[in-house]
């Protein structure tokens, strides 16, 4: 899967101004770590992702605002959930993910921070009855993503089971 970079890069610059007021300072490796994220909305994965789930007839809201973790995608019919998460902003453990080679202790209490977050949003969705669905990034992107109609499948499956979790990622 190709990711145009002009657009990629477009997201990226105005998602960066968004959330760190010393974009200028983040060392060539930070900045495309950061730029490969998809915690941004609407990036270009995260886009072919929900409009596949889309021509397979399922239906979800958006970014809703009054659950934890404001979920990706929410559908209602089958009490499920997915979140399409970035492998950098949530700390993955994958080839998409490296600690940053400066300003260590920064990022360390901000990643690690953000691990907490979704570890206390995944429980409390569990316990108002949701089933959560993780699809990382490097799934959909990077040179061990896999299929986009493999994860689809994936995806439709355990959005029609009764399992509680899912998790994809990459072949790595
Ligand atoms: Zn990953």
């Amino acid at each position: 899967m190709r990711l145009p970079h002009v657009q990629r890069f477009h997201h990226s610059a105005n998602f960066l101004s968004g959330i760190l007021p010393v974009a200028d300072n983040v060392s060539p490796e930070v900045r495309s770590q950061m730029m490969s994220g998809i915690r941004n909305r609407n990036t270009q994965p995260e886009l072919l992702l929900r409009t596949a789930l889309h021509r397979r007839g399922y239906r979800y809201r958006l970014n809703v605002q009054g659950l934890p973790g404001k979920p990706d995608m929410v559908l209602p019919k089958w009490r499920a959930i997915i979140f399409a998460n970035g492998c950098f902003w949530h700390r993955h453990d994958c080839h998409l993910f490296r600690w940053p080679g400066t300003r260590q202790a920064f990022w360390e209490e901000k990643l690690n921070a953000n691990a907490s977050r979704d570890a206390h949003n995944l429980e409390q969705l569990t316990k108002a009855g949701w089933r959560v669905g993780i699809v990382w990034e490097c799934a959909l992107r990077g040179k061990h993503s896999r299929k986009l109609e493999d994860i689809i499948d994936q995806c439709a499956d355990w959005i029609e089971s009764n399992r509680m979790g899912l998790e994809v990622r990459s072949n790595e």
